[in-house]
């Protein structure tokens, strides 16, 4: 690891403003980033650790919850507030490990790296996310668990958040504070695919802190589930997984919102499977059409063709695992 400036503010102006100057990057829970550092694929001139700031409240504002960046995944895995949210519950649970989550925060979750074993190599030159246009060492190298949905032949790396994946599907948004001042951004808006530019991967400047993440409460009678398909029961990133969120009217879809994870360069709102799922009955096949109308155009290499047909049976099985619990009058 190389030689750094460590600072720890104790208000948000004052990480901004340190956060902006050339060189330096934040440390949340450090799950990340300080892997990184040792694995020289990053170095900061300057760490601002991000720890001392009061950003660490979950509360209620009308039907949405505010939860402060430093909020600990587990933290807010077991909060009560949550019990409305139990897609998102899932997603944090079915992720990293408890001591894991204890560490890591819901901002750096967000913010996560890829898990690429070429971008996380300082020693393999082709990587088009750490020294733009050197190519991409994955496209004909190991790549199981990459990414086909955002993906080109300039990068197929995926985001690996469980919780992006049931945010997004449920329309949470970041709160932003950076040097011009505060906005508030759509998770659905935040991100930018890596076909474009991987080395570019949100809308972030810098100096910007997401300082807290506001979820949009699904109305009572919704149902919601995630659905994560690893390589091992526990520990283990996404292979594919489905975030499925469903109001219905008997056996007919009033509305569907769906996220679909470990085959996204971002974590990936199925619109085109939730446009046809709206107003459809609710049957296998109707949950069939909707997973192959979302596949449509993914970028594969031979590692990930298998993706394809994975995805959409995590989707089907979750939907119908979702609409199930509806028909049998279970509260989700
Ligand atoms: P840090 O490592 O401190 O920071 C991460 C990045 O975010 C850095 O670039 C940092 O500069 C930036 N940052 C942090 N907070 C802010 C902020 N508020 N504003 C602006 N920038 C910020 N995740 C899953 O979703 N599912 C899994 O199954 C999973 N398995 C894992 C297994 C292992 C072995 C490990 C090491 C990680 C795993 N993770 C998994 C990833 C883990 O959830 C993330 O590493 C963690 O959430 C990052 O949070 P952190 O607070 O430690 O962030
Ligand atoms: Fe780099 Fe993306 Fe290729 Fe991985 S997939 S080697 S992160 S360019």
């Amino acid at each position: 690891m190389r030689r750094f400036d460590y600072l720890r503010p104790r208000s948000v102006a004052e990480a901004v403003a340190a956060g902006a100057e050339q060189g330096s990057q934040f440390l949340a829970g450090g799950t990340t980033q300080l892997d990184l550092m040792k694995d020289g694929v990053l170095s900061p001139r300057r760490l601002v650790d991000l720890t001392r700031l009061p950003l660490r409240d979950v509360s209620q504002d009308g039907d949405a919850l505010l939860v402060g960046a430093l909020v600990t995944m587990e933290q807010l895995a077991v909060h009560p507030l949550l019990e409305r949210a139990p897609v998102v519950r899932e997603a944090l649970l079915a992720g990293a490990s408890v001591q894991l989550r204890n560490m890591a925060t819901i901002g750096g979750n967000l913010l996560q790296r890829t898990r690429c074993r070429y971008f996380r190599d300082s020693a393999v030159a082709h990587c088009n996310k750490r020294a733009p246009g050197s190519g991409c060492a994955a496209v004909t190298g190991h790549a199981r668990a990459h990414a086909i949905l955002g993906a080109g032949p300039n990068c197929i790396a995926v985001h690996a958040s469980d919780l992006a994946v049931a945010l997004v599907a449920l329309d949470a948004a970041v709160r932003i504070t950076g040097t011009a001042g505060d906005r508030t951004v759509p998770l659905t808006e935040f991100y930018s695919v890596a076909a474009d530019r991987p080395d570019r991967e949100n809308s972030l400047a810098p100096g910007d802190l997401i300082t807290q993440v506001r979820i949009p409460l699904p109305a009572t009678h919704s149902r919601s589930g995630y659905l994560k398909v690893r390589d091992r029961a526990s520990y283990e990133f996404a292979l594919t997984s489905a975030a499925v969120l469903l109001e219905l009217d008997g056996d007919i879809i009033r509305s569907a919102r769906v996220g679909l994870g470990g085959v996204g360069t971002v974590p990936w709102r199925a619109r085109r499977a939730e446009q046809l799922l709206t107003g459809a009955p609710s049957t296998t096949a109707a949950f069939r059409s909707a997973a192959n109308a979302e596949m449509v155009g993914t970028f594969t290499v031979p590692a990930t063709e298998f993706k394809v047909e994975l995805a959409k049976r995590t989707l089907v099985r979750q939907l119908e695992t979702v609409a199930a619990l509806h028909s049998s009058g279970a509260e989700r």
